[in-house]
């Protein structure tokens, strides 16, 4: 299997191939700006110490500051944050904001430290990265097992450390240091809008069938948004399983089953089913929303649903888009889908900068006119081109980064 980043480049190079663009666009896309390693010493609980590998990919800053989240997972390598960095430019540029990409990451399983110990190793990661980020430079946030608790932690140590005091350098933080309004829901709430405008464009049903792949931050929110706008959850898992329920899964409940005993399988009323099961049921809609290279060239032929909306970054490869396509399964690609996380958080980034907050109900709707109008956008070129919504969305993207990287050249 590829990894991500190759993955990435084999993208990028497909939406060429539907439209040309400047050769040296494209050469400077092919590798990041800047690739930042760092070893974070910790002392542990029990007095010993241990070494902890963190990156940062600083990707393309040609929009706006480097923007993107810092993910904490033991499978997290160089070749996945080079790839979501990656993503995280053409993103904002699909998002239509004023930033660029980057992204960072801990090889580690945070569930296996302790609080503190998870404290001293999140503020590690900014001791030795203050001299590459700051509100003007590089402005990370959460992804993969990071939380508001984290963000907070970080910002308190760079603050310590610069005395910069705008909070401005983190997004994704809680409310009471400078948070915004709906950064929690962002994501799962973007995805929603495109999902919603794409259920019209496509006939689907007013109460769509819908499975979903993780349950945490972004599956979470999207599965209770879902719910209210009554459309049915049958499907629904996380790394440790998965569950169907032929009525749909209450969400609130759910939701409580997995606080008390830590996974949601053996919830009530629901059969326990596979991974693999859950991505290939018949349903209308699945919405992938845990890691990267879940749809691939043997199970995208099984796919059963007749919209994928990519809520995780990276989840299907080149060879499954190509399987989609020809089998007219549209895919909402991840770099339209999930960009409502960081689209709120650069609204946070500006709240801090201009000293504002922002009512949850301005921020919703400024959230969902750039989803609707960009999903509106990607469709119409999609259908212009004759070609799927990841290429479309790419060329988009990379017109206007090709457009600013002309700018400032
Ligand atoms: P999270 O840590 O809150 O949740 C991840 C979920 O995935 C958890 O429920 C976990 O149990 C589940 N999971 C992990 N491995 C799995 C597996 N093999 N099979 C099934 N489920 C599995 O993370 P999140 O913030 O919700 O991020 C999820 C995805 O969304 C990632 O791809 C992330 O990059 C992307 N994303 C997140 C944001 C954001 O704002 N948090 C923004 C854009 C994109």
């Amino acid at each position: 299997m590829k990894n991500p980043f190759e993955n990435a480049l084999s993208q990028l190079t497909r939406a060429t191939e539907v439209k040309q663009f400047n050769k040296e666009t494209i050469e400077r896309l092919h590798q990041p700006d800047r690739e930042i390693k760092i070893y974070i010493p910790v002392k542990m609980d029990d007095s010993s110490l241990k070494i902890f590998e963190g990156y940062r990919v600083q990707y393309n800053n040609d929009r706006g500051p480097y923007k993107g989240g810092i993910r904490f997972h033991q499978d997290t390598d160089i070749n996945e944050v080079k790839a979501l960095a990656f993503w995280m430019s053409l993103k904002c540029a699909v998002a239509n904001i004023p930033m660029g990409g980057s992204k960072g990451g801990i090889t580690v399983n945070p569930k296996q430290l302790s609080k503190t110990e998870l404290e001293k190793l999140s503020r590690g990661w900014i001791k030795l990265m203050v001299p590459n980020i700051g509100p003007k430079v590089d402005v990370p946030a959460p992804d993969v097992n990071t939380t508001p608790e984290i963000m907070s932690w970080m910002v308190d140590e760079y603050s310590k450390i610069t005395g910069d005091k705008t909070n401005a350098v983190i997004t994704g933080k809680p409310l009471e240091i400078g948070g915004s309004e709906g950064r929690g829901v962002a994501t799962g709430l973007g995805g929603f809008y495109a999902f919603d405008i794409m259920r019209k464009k496509m006939n689907l049903p007013d109460s769509c069938r819908i499975a979903i792949q993780g349950f945490g931050n972004v599956g979470g929110n999207a599965a209770r948004i879902l719910e209210e706008h009554g459309h049915k959850v049958v499907a629904l898992s996380d790394s440790k399983g998965a569950i169907y329920k032929e009525d749909g899964i209450n969400i609130e409940e759910i939701t409580n089953y997995k606080k008390e005993n830590k996974q949601i399988t053996g919830f009530p009323g629901s059969k326990s089913i596979s991974n693999e099961e859950l991505l290939t049921l018949e349903c209308d809609v699945l919405m992938p929303a845990a890691l990267e290279n879940q749809i691939k060239e043997d199970n995208a032929k099984n796919i059963n649903a007749k919209l994928v909306v990519e809520l995780a970054n990276g989840p299907t490869t080149p060879e499954a888009d190509d399987i989609l396509f020809s089998r007219n399964i549209k895919v909402v690609p991840d770099i339209l889908a999930n960009a409502g996380g960081v689209t709120v958080s650069t609204f946070e980034w500006e709240q801090n900068l201009k000293n504002e907050h922002w009512s949850e109900e301005e921020v919703f709707e400024k959230l969902k006119g750039i989803m609707d109008k960009e999903t509106e956008i990607i469709y119409e070129k999609s259908l212009k081109l004759k070609t799927d919504m990841r290429r479309a969305a790419f060329i988009i993207a990379l017109e206007r980064i090709e457009e600013s990287m002309q700018k400032n050249d």
